[in-house]
């Protein structure tokens, strides 16, 4: 069986406790690595390592370190059949798409190879003095990153982190930790200093813990559940430390009278059901102008029922299993909720049959109707693969109905008129608005949340800036 260690040092090593866990692959439940599980103790070291290596990556040139990216990249690519089929076998998307996560990695590494080399200050003139202001590192990052997309999550940080100069540990979640430590040590690999890219394993509650309270840490870059970042920011509070939140979301997915209803349908499908549903700007909830509601519906059931479902390891497949039996019940929970308050179950809401799908936690794409905001589904951030519908006679209504929520990652408008997409895109509370599109990420443009969707911003040059402190250097004349 294959076999996962941490990284500390640039070496694979065991946890000190010698203990291990089982990964299994969610299409058939079987096990398909053992993993060494790591406690503080653990992390600690690798921050120790993280803390010594820091010196001399901070004040290696933003040149070399971007040469060192740009072959960390290659390396990635060289060995991302084997790291997407990890993917696949830990966490079930089918391979496809696990591989254009890797190469998409790999393209973060060498997008912040040459934003890293853009890190320039700036020069004031005063009467009596001069000032230069610098972007320093800001020390030793600890990256946290949830199951759904283990490794492209971990690039936006990692790529950023180490062109800003700062080393960093990384902890990838409990239960698909394989695709993402290969990932770090492809980095390393590149010829990184010992110490300055470290992966730990272990309980988010432990391990995480750890790295998250630890005055080493300077700097907390975070993506996964709105409750934990709320305790990682709480509880960085204690040495006021920066970080950087990536959290749930609830998106919105407007579709006016006007709109390209073809492509509209399309874009939903794809944006409600990918990854069946456990992205965090999936599409939640559809809002219909009510003259088209019919059709557009029509239109996303096909769709719908047009994607094949199957082990992500086969050819053709669109959707693989859900994470876990825990997703999967909460989806159904949340369907069952809409279907008790009135909702209108279209299409899908159970387990594909035959025995393909006896022992995965597979679950069919499911398109509700006349749903509205009273439904657990249109409130909560259900992470499945369910599209509820609901119609509006305005686009003001259904721009308020967007706005209902807690979260703020995403919201998504297709229409043909220019000046219903600017209104509506400047009155939607989010952090990324898709207006006929149904993806808000942009590598070189910023993504985050507004609300309790998070804090800070990924990507672009805004993400270099997340690990970057300001000095400011003032000189008598
Ligand atoms: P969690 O918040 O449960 O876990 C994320 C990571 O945090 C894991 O590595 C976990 O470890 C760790 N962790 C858990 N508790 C602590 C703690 N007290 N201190 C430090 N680390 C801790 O999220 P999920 O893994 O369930 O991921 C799904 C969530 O991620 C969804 O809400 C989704 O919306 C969000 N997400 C947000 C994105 C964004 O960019 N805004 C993108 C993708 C997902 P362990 O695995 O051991 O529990």
């Amino acid at each position: 069986m294959y076999k996962s260690q941490m990284l500390i040092n640039a070496r694979p090593v065991a946890s000190l406790s010698g203990k291990v866990d089982i990964i299994y692959n969610p299409a058939n439940r079987e096990p398909v690595a053992e993993v060494s599980v790591g406690s503080r103790q653990d992390a600690r070291m690798a921050l120790e390592a993280a803390k010594k290596a820091f010196p001399a990556w901070s004040r290696t040139s933003c040149q070399k370190r971007a040469e060192l990216l740009h072959a960390a990249a290659d390396i990635v690519r060289e060995r991302s059949e084997m790291i997407a089929r990890l993917l696949t076998l830990e966490q079930g998307k089918p391979l496809k798409n696990a591989r254009a996560e890797i190469f998409s990695s790999a393209d973060v590494l060498d997008y912040y190879a040459e934003e890293g080399t853009r890190n320039i200050g700036e020069w004031i003139t005063s009467p009596h003095s001069r000032s230069i202001v610098l972007r320093q590192p800001i020390g030793v990052a600890a990256l946290i990153t949830p199951w759904n997309f283990p490794v492209d999550l971990l690039a936006w940080k990692v790529g950023p982190a180490l062109a800003a100069g700062c080393t960093f540990v990384a902890k990838p979640p409990s239960q698909t930790p394989l695709a993402a430590t290969e990932f770090v040590r492809a980095v390393s690999d590149a010829g990184l200093p010992a110490g300055a890219a470290n992966v730990v394993h272990g309980p988010g509650s432990e391990v995480g813990a750890e790295l998250v309270e630890n005055p080493i840490s300077r700097k907390i870059a975070f993506t996964g559940e709105t409750k934990t970042g709320r305790w990682i920011m709480a509880h960085a509070a204690m040495h006021i430390k920066r970080v950087s939140l990536e959290l749930g979301g609830q998106s919105p997915f407007i579709v006016c009278q006007d709109a390209d209803l073809e492509a509209a349908a399309a874009a939903c499908s794809q944006r409600a059901f990918s990854n069946m549903g456990q992205i965090c700007i999936s599409v939640n909830r559809i809002y219909v102008a009510e003259e088209v509601a019919e059709e557009f519906t029509a239109k996303l059931v096909k769709r719908a029922e047009g994607l094949k479902i199957g082990n992500g390891l086969e050819s053709d497949v669109d959707l693989g299993p859900m994470f876990s039996e825990g997703q999967r019940e909460k989806t159904r929970e949340h369907v069952k909720d809409a279907i008790e308050k009135g909702a209108e179950l279209i299409s899908g809401g159970l387990e594909p049959e035959g025995d393909a799908y006896e022992k995965g936690y597979f679950f069919r794409p499911t398109v509700l109707g006349r749903a509205d905001h009273s439904m657990r589904v249109m409130r909560e951030e259900t992470f499945g693969p369910v599209a509820p519908v609901m119609k509006f006679k305005t686009v003001d209504e259904a721009i308020n109905l967007a706005n209902d929520t807690e979260y703020g990652l995403a919201a998504y408008i297709f229409t043909n008129d220019l000046k219903t997409a600017l209104c509506a895109a400047e009155g939607l509370e989010a952090g990324g608005i898709g207006v006929n599109v149904n993806n808000v990420v942009e590598l070189q443009a910023p993504f985050g949340g507004w609300k309790q969707s998070g804090l800070g911003r990924e990507l672009g040059h805004y993400g270099l800036e997340a690990y970057l402190e300001t000095k400011h250097i003032r000189l008598g004349l």
